[in-house]
């Protein structure tokens, strides 16, 4: 057996293979663009793609790609050879420094909102050295980020960055004042934590509704759901422990550090988590991961569904975003500290994320909106569409005691003007109040948890950044002007906390006496992606964004204009694949069927006085069912029709929300019911039970 650590990062051209194939003074300079962002020579991007062509080479490469992140939410890529023609006749393989910076995709088609015109419909791509290069399928890759030719973000990857050097910039103002002249950069690092469902691929087939969309459009509960909780970290079955292992190899080769892997609550739903890293790279990755989570699947017959609602009536998938704010020291700054001047540095970073969190609940709401999410949030599973912060008892009762001036833990040593001199460490909470929450602190890093299993995790990042590195601003920006910096401090922490205690909520999310008290303290509930989205636009969000250079004005209407046709076009196609399956296959199975028991009735009427009383109640239930199916597709038929005719983003949405979902919602209400009163050998396709427990 090969060893892990031998082929771990074996397609990765990353600092071992930069060191061994370039020259100290190349590989120098390359660092300070890796490290610092120094713009690169464009006599060491030749000599660094030289090496990258020839080490690629040898590992079988015969092209490379731009690897991009468009506003689709998944990534793209155009192929490209080594080739080029010699004078001989014959080839020689080449790939410059220019050629490596910069590409220029006819990505005319990818979605922009409205930000380039057609005639200047070119957008280009360039490198972005902080991620390392890789090779798959015989191709070398080149993270890349995907600009207009005026310079506007055409992807998720420019904004990331953007925000993550907003709250670089910010926290190293908040640092100074600590007296922390060491540190030279922030950066903020994620592990996201992936669940998905593994279907058999032969019964994926006979779906249109998950070929489709997916999703199932259409299926009754097995007798069986996640009622007994005996999937959840249970042993994991032959095929899928096969499938994991393939996995983790696939994605060791190209650096990427899997590490977690267990079945989830639902049947045929399964969790994988690498180890965490900086943000850029952890978002690279996880598009990654996501990419050959699928492909590797298929080698197994297998079709993993990252969709965040595959089945209704058993959980659906999310991605927990864990997310935490350190130094190029290694520092921590979301963990407690030891001394007292370090417990209040971690309190003044607690504070600047808890006002954050509640100033731009909408913000975080909303870039985890999708049509697929929608089913999610809210629905008794995952956190609801209601933004609150999990902190635990003892650091809530921390703050209360910062609130009120009194001293926390009651001991007499000399105390800080905080009132705390000695955090008790946190234990990690793993309690069932803590599961609930859409974002819980979690000893050392905070969990975000409402991305849905197929959200790029750029969005909720670029907005929890930007959010915290607004809030940061504004302290450094009081307390560099402080005369006192520690009353200053004190101050400011306590009236944080103060103002936006109302966004911690350390109890049942799930429950719905919550989303009651959270509208008391006056919190957003933004249901759906139709509610959600438009906020964006809202003067205090587009002031925020812009003002750290995060996206411009036009770039954030375009976005939500993006997100809001995303969601359109998702549910339109649901819609119109409902009532494709209805008319060509559930119908008509039901008919026939109803029809069979019919034509028995009446021969078994014809040889005997029989009053068959079963059949006929069941061809009459059958009949008003099908009835009822085929009211309700004519009635989804009529919303497609209308939908077709509204051509404002916005109207369309909430079409979309208020007509189209409730009239697929009518439609499935009675195929299902039909499904649960058709002979099995009569329905066209696998049934839940056979989906969700025959792999
Ligand atoms: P769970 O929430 O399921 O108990 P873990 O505690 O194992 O899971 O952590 C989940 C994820 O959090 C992993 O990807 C892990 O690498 C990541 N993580 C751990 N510490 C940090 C940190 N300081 N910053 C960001 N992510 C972290
Ligand atoms: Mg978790």
């Amino acid at each position: 057996m090969e060893k892990i650590t031998e082929y771990f990062g074996s397609m990765v051209f990353d600092e071992r293979v930069m060191k061994a194939t370039l020259s100290e003074k190349v590989y120098k300079s390359l660092k300070r663009t890796i490290d610092r962002g120094v713009p690169l020579d464009i006599s060491v991007a030749d000599a660094v793609a030289a090496a990258m062509k020839d080490w690629a080479i040898e590992l079988g490469a015969t092209h490379y790609t731009h690897w991009f992140q468009p506003m689709t939410g998944v990534t793209a890529e155009k192929h490209d050879s080594f080739i080029s023609p010699a004078p001989d006749g014959r080839v020689i393989m080449e790939f410059s420094g220019k050629e490596l910076v910069k590409g220029e995709p006819d990505a005319s088609s990818f979605p922009s909102g409205g930000l380039r015109a057609t005639f200047e419909a070119r957008g280009y791509t360039a490198w972005d050295p902080t991620s390392y290069a890789f090779i798959k399928d015989g191709t070398l890759y080149i993270p890349t980020a995907f600009c207009s030719y005026t310079g506007e973000a055409l992807d998720k990857k420019v904004p990331l960055l953007r925000s993550m050097e907003a709250l670089n910039k910010q926290a190293m103002r908040i640092l100074k004042l600590f007296g922390n002249d060491k540190v030279r950069s922030v950066k903020t690092s994620v592990g996201p934590e992936q669940e998905y469902f593994l279907v058999d691929r032969e019964m994926w087939k006979k779906r249109k509704d998950l070929i489709m969309t997916g999703r199932t459009l259409f299926g009754a509960m097995p007798p069986k759901g996640q009622e007994m909780d005996d999937h959840y970290f249970g042993s994991i079955k032959p095929r899928v422990a096969e499938y994991m292992a393939d996995l983790d190899k696939e994605l060791w080769k190209l650096g990427i550090l899997a590490k977690t892997k267990h079945n989830e609550v639902a049947p045929a739903q399964h969790e994988l988590a690498p180890i965490y890293d900086t943000t850029n790279i952890a978002a690279d990755h996880n598009q990654l991961t996501m990419e050959v989570m699928q492909k590797v699947a298929l080698r197994h017959n297998l079709v993993c569904l990252l969709h965040e609602k595959p089945f209704a009536g058993v959980n659906g998938s999310g991605k927990h975003n864990n997310w935490s704010i350190s130094t190029d020291q290694g520092e921590n700054l979301l963990s407690p500290g030891e001394t007292p001047a370090e417990n209040a540095q971690f309190l003044l970073f607690l504070a600047a994320v808890i006002k954050a969190v509640d100033d731009y609940q909408d913000l975080l709401r909303l870039s985890v909106a999708t049509a697929g999410n929608d089913h999610r949030l809210g629905a008794n599973e995952a956190p609801p569409a209601v933004i609150s912060i999990f902190l635990g008892d003892e650091l809530t009762a921390v703050l209360d005691a910062i609130e009120a001036d009194k001293p926390y833990g009651g001991t007499k040593k000399e105390k800080m003007q905080l009132g705390v001199d000695v955090l008790p460490k946190f234990s990690k909470d793993s309690t069932d109040r803590n599961r609930t929450s859409p974002f819980a602190f979690t000893g050392n890093k905070f969990e975000f948890r409402m991305l849905g299993s197929s959200n790029s995790i750029s969005c909720a990042n670029i907005h929890l950044n930007a959010a915290v590195a607004e809030v940061l601003k504004q302290f450094a920006d009081k307390l560099e002007k402080a005369k006192d910096f520690n009353k200053a401090l004190h101050d400011l922490i306590k009236k944080t906390i103060k103002d936006h205690k109302r966004i911690i909520f350390n109890g049942n999310g799930y429950d719905d006496a919550w989303i009651k008290e959270a509208e008391k303290r006056g919190l957003m509930n933004l249901k759906t992606t139709a509610d959600a989205m438009p906020h964006i636009c809202d003067k205090k969000n587009v002031d925020m964004l812009t003002s750290h250079g995060i996206f411009t004005e036009a770039e954030i209407y375009s976005r939500r204009d993006i997100m809001l046709e995303n969601y359109v076009k998702t549910v339109n196609i649901e819609a119109v694949t409902m009532t494709d399956m209805a008319r060509k296959e559930i119908i008509p199975a039901v008919a026939k069927f109803a029809a069979d028991t019919a034509s028995a009735v009446a021969v078994k009427k014809s040889v005997s006085k029989a009053a068959c009383k079963y059949e006929t109640k069941l061809v009459t239930d059958l009949s008003e069912l099908i009835d009822a199916m085929d009211s309700a597709t004519t009635e989804l038929e009529d919303a497609i029709a209308k939908f077709k005719g509204i051509t404002e983003i916005i109207k369309a949405s909430e079409f979309v929300r208020d007509t189209m979902i409730p009239a697929m919602d009518k439609l499935r209400s009675a195929a299902d019911k039909a499904e649960t009163m058709t002979a099995e050998d009569y329905y066209p396709f696998p049934t839940y039970d056979k989906l969700l427990f025959g792999v």
